[in-house]
Protein backbone atom coordinates (compact mmCIF):
# COMPACT_ATOMS: atom_id res chain seq x y z
CA UNK A 1 0.00 0.00 0.00
CA UNK A 2 1.09 3.46 -0.77
CA UNK A 3 -0.03 6.79 -0.25
CA UNK A 4 1.07 7.46 -4.22
CA UNK A 5 -0.74 6.67 -7.07
CA UNK A 6 0.00 2.81 -8.58
CA UNK A 7 2.17 2.44 -11.62
CA UNK A 8 0.49 0.78 -13.91
CA UNK A 9 2.38 -2.46 -14.98
CA UNK A 10 0.64 -4.23 -17.65
CA UNK A 11 -0.59 -6.78 -15.71
CA UNK A 12 -2.30 -4.32 -13.70
CA UNK A 13 -3.56 -2.60 -16.80
CA UNK A 14 -5.43 -6.02 -18.30
CA UNK A 15 -6.88 -6.82 -14.82
CA UNK A 16 -8.10 -3.06 -14.35
CA UNK A 17 -9.84 -3.38 -18.22
CA UNK A 18 -11.34 -6.97 -17.50
CA UNK A 19 -12.52 -6.24 -14.28
CA UNK A 20 -14.13 -2.26 -15.15
CA UNK A 21 -14.43 -1.78 -18.97
CA UNK A 22 -18.31 -2.06 -20.17
CA UNK A 23 -17.44 -1.59 -23.88
CA UNK A 24 -20.62 -0.74 -26.27
CA UNK A 25 -20.24 -2.71 -29.54
CA UNK A 26 -20.03 -0.01 -31.57
CA UNK A 27 -17.29 1.47 -29.76
CA UNK A 28 -14.98 -1.76 -29.73
CA UNK A 29 -15.78 -2.48 -33.30
CA UNK A 30 -14.60 1.77 -34.29
CA UNK A 31 -11.67 0.92 -31.80
CA UNK A 32 -11.35 -2.19 -33.64
CA UNK A 33 -11.19 -0.28 -37.19
CA UNK A 34 -9.08 2.66 -35.89
CA UNK A 35 -6.18 0.01 -34.46
CA UNK A 36 -5.38 -1.00 -38.20
CA UNK A 37 -4.60 3.06 -38.74
CA UNK A 38 -1.37 4.56 -38.70
CA UNK A 39 -2.58 7.32 -36.32
CA UNK A 40 -4.76 4.83 -34.10
CA UNK A 41 -2.37 6.52 -30.89
CA UNK A 42 -4.72 9.67 -31.08
CA UNK A 43 -7.26 7.55 -30.16
CA UNK A 44 -8.14 7.59 -26.28
CA UNK A 45 -7.91 4.72 -24.24
CA UNK A 46 -11.31 2.57 -23.41
CA UNK A 47 -10.72 2.95 -19.74
CA UNK A 48 -10.79 6.53 -20.15
CA UNK A 49 -13.93 7.19 -22.59
CA UNK A 50 -15.32 4.90 -20.05
CA UNK A 51 -14.19 7.54 -17.04
CA UNK A 52 -15.56 10.19 -19.35
CA UNK A 53 -18.95 8.43 -19.54
CA UNK A 54 -19.09 8.44 -15.44
CA UNK A 55 -18.51 12.43 -15.61
CA UNK A 56 -21.08 12.92 -18.22
CA UNK A 57 -23.89 10.76 -16.03
CA UNK A 58 -22.16 12.32 -12.52
CA UNK A 59 -22.75 16.16 -13.81
CA UNK A 60 -26.44 15.30 -15.82
CA UNK A 61 -24.72 16.96 -18.74
CA UNK A 62 -26.06 18.12 -21.66
CA UNK A 63 -24.61 20.41 -24.08
CA UNK A 64 -20.88 19.91 -24.24
CA UNK A 65 -17.92 20.18 -27.13
CA UNK A 66 -15.39 17.93 -28.40
CA UNK A 67 -12.24 20.19 -29.42
CA UNK A 68 -10.79 17.18 -31.82
CA UNK A 69 -12.98 14.15 -33.10
CA UNK A 70 -10.45 12.34 -35.52
CA UNK A 71 -12.19 8.86 -36.08
CA UNK A 72 -15.10 9.66 -33.23
CA UNK A 73 -14.32 7.24 -30.24
CA UNK A 74 -14.35 10.16 -27.67
CA UNK A 75 -17.42 11.76 -29.18
CA UNK A 76 -18.96 8.39 -29.65
CA UNK A 77 -18.29 7.56 -25.65
CA UNK A 78 -19.95 10.96 -24.57
CA UNK A 79 -22.85 10.77 -27.47
CA UNK A 80 -23.55 7.40 -25.83
CA UNK A 81 -23.44 8.82 -22.24
CA UNK A 82 -25.54 11.69 -22.75
CA UNK A 83 -29.43 11.78 -22.55
CA UNK A 84 -31.81 11.48 -25.83
CA UNK A 85 -31.65 15.37 -26.34
CA UNK A 86 -28.26 15.89 -25.49
CA UNK A 87 -25.91 17.50 -27.90
CA UNK A 88 -22.05 17.73 -28.64
CA UNK A 89 -20.44 20.66 -31.07
CA UNK A 90 -17.82 18.59 -32.17
CA UNK A 91 -14.90 20.40 -33.86
CA UNK A 92 -12.59 18.77 -36.54
CA UNK A 93 -10.17 20.68 -38.90
CA UNK A 94 -10.64 17.87 -41.68
CA UNK A 95 -12.67 15.14 -42.68
CA UNK A 96 -10.35 12.79 -43.65
CA UNK A 97 -11.30 11.02 -40.73
CA UNK A 98 -14.30 12.33 -39.70
CA UNK A 99 -15.55 10.08 -42.33
CA UNK A 100 -15.24 7.42 -40.20
CA UNK A 101 -16.33 9.07 -37.58
CA UNK A 102 -20.00 9.66 -38.75
CA UNK A 103 -20.65 5.91 -39.88
CA UNK A 104 -20.21 5.03 -36.37
CA UNK A 105 -22.38 7.43 -35.17
CA UNK A 106 -24.94 6.54 -37.55
CA UNK A 107 -24.34 2.57 -36.35
CA UNK A 108 -24.65 3.34 -32.60
CA UNK A 109 -28.03 5.67 -33.96
CA UNK A 110 -26.66 9.39 -31.88
CA UNK A 111 -25.77 11.04 -35.15
CA UNK A 112 -28.44 13.46 -34.26
CA UNK A 113 -26.87 13.95 -31.42
CA UNK A 114 -23.35 14.93 -32.85
CA UNK A 115 -23.53 18.80 -34.68
CA UNK A 116 -19.87 18.37 -36.45
CA UNK A 117 -18.16 21.60 -37.76
CA UNK A 118 -15.33 21.11 -39.89
CA UNK A 119 -12.83 23.92 -39.69
CA UNK A 120 -10.51 25.43 -37.38
CA UNK A 121 -11.74 25.17 -33.88
CA UNK A 122 -10.82 28.25 -32.46
CA UNK A 123 -13.26 29.89 -35.11
CA UNK A 124 -15.87 27.41 -34.29
CA UNK A 125 -15.77 28.47 -30.48
CA UNK A 126 -15.54 32.25 -30.77
CA UNK A 127 -18.38 31.57 -33.93
CA UNK A 128 -20.51 30.06 -30.23
CA UNK A 129 -19.20 33.27 -28.52
CA UNK A 130 -20.44 35.53 -30.52
CA UNK A 131 -23.87 34.04 -31.10
CA UNK A 132 -24.12 34.17 -27.50
CA UNK A 133 -23.22 30.46 -26.18
CA UNK A 134 -21.04 31.78 -23.28
CA UNK A 135 -21.87 30.45 -19.94
CA UNK A 136 -24.47 27.65 -21.49
CA UNK A 137 -22.52 24.37 -22.07
CA UNK A 138 -21.79 22.02 -19.17
CA UNK A 139 -19.06 19.76 -20.33
CA UNK A 140 -15.88 20.25 -23.02
CA UNK A 141 -13.80 17.91 -24.45
CA UNK A 142 -10.00 19.45 -25.56
CA UNK A 143 -8.19 16.94 -27.51
CA UNK A 144 -6.56 18.45 -30.70
CA UNK A 145 -3.56 20.47 -31.99
CA UNK A 146 -0.99 21.03 -28.69
CA UNK A 147 -0.07 24.32 -29.60
CA UNK A 148 -3.65 25.56 -29.26
CA UNK A 149 -4.40 23.99 -26.44
CA UNK A 150 -4.38 27.65 -24.43
CA UNK A 151 -6.49 29.17 -26.62
CA UNK A 152 -8.86 26.08 -26.82
CA UNK A 153 -8.91 26.27 -22.71
CA UNK A 154 -9.84 30.14 -22.53
CA UNK A 155 -12.65 29.59 -25.05
CA UNK A 156 -14.08 26.81 -23.61
CA UNK A 157 -13.69 28.61 -20.19
CA UNK A 158 -16.00 31.05 -21.85
CA UNK A 159 -18.43 28.88 -22.91
CA UNK A 160 -19.01 26.58 -19.97
CA UNK A 161 -21.12 27.39 -17.09
CA UNK A 162 -20.66 27.84 -13.80
CA UNK A 163 -20.27 24.25 -12.56
CA UNK A 164 -18.88 22.80 -15.97
CA UNK A 165 -16.36 20.97 -16.40
CA UNK A 166 -13.33 21.20 -18.89
CA UNK A 167 -11.30 17.21 -19.63
CA UNK A 168 -7.97 18.65 -21.28
CA UNK A 169 -6.19 14.80 -22.65
CA UNK A 170 -2.70 14.06 -22.75
CA UNK A 171 -1.70 16.39 -20.15
CA UNK A 172 1.20 14.16 -19.17
CA UNK A 173 2.71 14.12 -22.72
CA UNK A 174 4.05 10.36 -22.18
CA UNK A 175 5.76 11.33 -19.42
CA UNK A 176 7.73 14.01 -21.64
CA UNK A 177 6.55 16.76 -19.62
CA UNK A 178 9.16 16.26 -16.84
CA UNK A 179 11.99 15.64 -19.35
CA UNK A 180 13.97 18.72 -19.55
CA UNK A 181 15.82 17.72 -22.66
CA UNK A 182 12.69 17.56 -24.70
CA UNK A 183 11.45 21.53 -25.73
CA UNK A 184 9.24 20.82 -28.71
CA UNK A 185 6.79 23.52 -29.25
CA UNK A 186 3.85 20.69 -28.34
CA UNK A 187 5.50 20.29 -25.11
CA UNK A 188 6.00 23.18 -24.30
CA UNK A 189 2.71 24.36 -24.98
CA UNK A 190 1.70 21.26 -22.15
CA UNK A 191 3.83 22.59 -20.04
CA UNK A 192 2.36 26.38 -20.01
CA UNK A 193 -1.03 24.93 -19.56
CA UNK A 194 -0.16 23.02 -16.89
CA UNK A 195 1.54 25.66 -15.04
CA UNK A 196 -1.40 28.06 -16.25
CA UNK A 197 -3.91 25.84 -14.52
CA UNK A 198 -2.03 25.26 -11.49
CA UNK A 199 -2.84 28.23 -9.98
CA UNK A 200 -5.58 29.52 -12.31
CA UNK A 201 -8.36 30.82 -9.22
CA UNK A 202 -11.14 30.72 -11.86
CA UNK A 203 -11.00 26.74 -11.81
CA UNK A 204 -10.72 23.65 -9.26
CA UNK A 205 -8.43 21.25 -10.84
CA UNK A 206 -7.02 17.80 -11.01
CA UNK A 207 -4.81 16.13 -13.43
CA UNK A 208 -6.23 12.43 -13.16
CA UNK A 209 -3.59 9.72 -14.28
CA UNK A 210 -5.30 7.88 -17.20
CA UNK A 211 -4.42 7.16 -20.58
CA UNK A 212 -2.11 9.70 -21.17
CA UNK A 213 -3.01 12.32 -18.36
CA UNK A 214 -6.36 14.09 -18.43
CA UNK A 215 -6.51 17.56 -16.63
CA UNK A 216 -10.06 18.01 -15.52
CA UNK A 217 -10.74 22.03 -14.85
CA UNK A 218 -14.19 22.94 -13.21
CA UNK A 219 -15.54 26.43 -13.73
CA UNK A 220 -16.08 27.80 -10.70
N1 LIG B 1 -10.54 12.65 -29.45
C1 LIG B 1 -10.17 11.80 -30.57
C2 LIG B 1 -10.38 10.34 -30.21
O1 LIG B 1 -10.46 9.99 -29.02
O2 LIG B 1 -10.44 9.52 -31.13
C3 LIG B 1 -8.73 12.03 -30.99
C4 LIG B 1 -8.45 13.41 -31.51
S1 LIG B 1 -6.89 13.52 -32.35
C5 LIG B 1 -5.75 13.37 -31.04
C6 LIG B 1 -6.75 15.22 -32.77
C7 LIG B 1 -7.69 15.72 -33.85
O3 LIG B 1 -7.61 17.16 -33.86
C8 LIG B 1 -7.37 15.27 -35.27
O4 LIG B 1 -8.48 14.60 -35.83
C9 LIG B 1 -7.08 16.56 -36.02
O5 LIG B 1 -7.59 16.58 -37.36
C10 LIG B 1 -7.79 17.61 -35.16
N2 LIG B 1 -7.23 18.97 -35.29
C11 LIG B 1 -5.93 19.34 -35.46
N3 LIG B 1 -5.82 20.67 -35.54
C12 LIG B 1 -7.07 21.17 -35.43
C13 LIG B 1 -7.62 22.48 -35.44
N4 LIG B 1 -6.84 23.56 -35.58
N5 LIG B 1 -8.96 22.61 -35.32
C14 LIG B 1 -9.76 21.53 -35.15
N6 LIG B 1 -9.29 20.27 -35.12
C15 LIG B 1 -7.98 20.08 -35.27
CA1 LIG C 1 -5.51 12.61 -27.12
Amino acid sequence: MSNQTISITDSIYKYLCENSLREDENLSSLRAYTYRMEQHNMQISPEQGQFMQLLIKIMGANKTIEVGVFTGYSSLCVALALPVDGKIIACDISTKYTDIAEKYWEDAKVRDKIDLNIGPAIDTLQKLIDNGLSNTFDFTFIDADKINYDNYYELCLKLLRPGGLIAIDNVLWSGDVVDERINDIDTESIRSLNKKLHIDSRVDISIVPIGDGLTLALKK
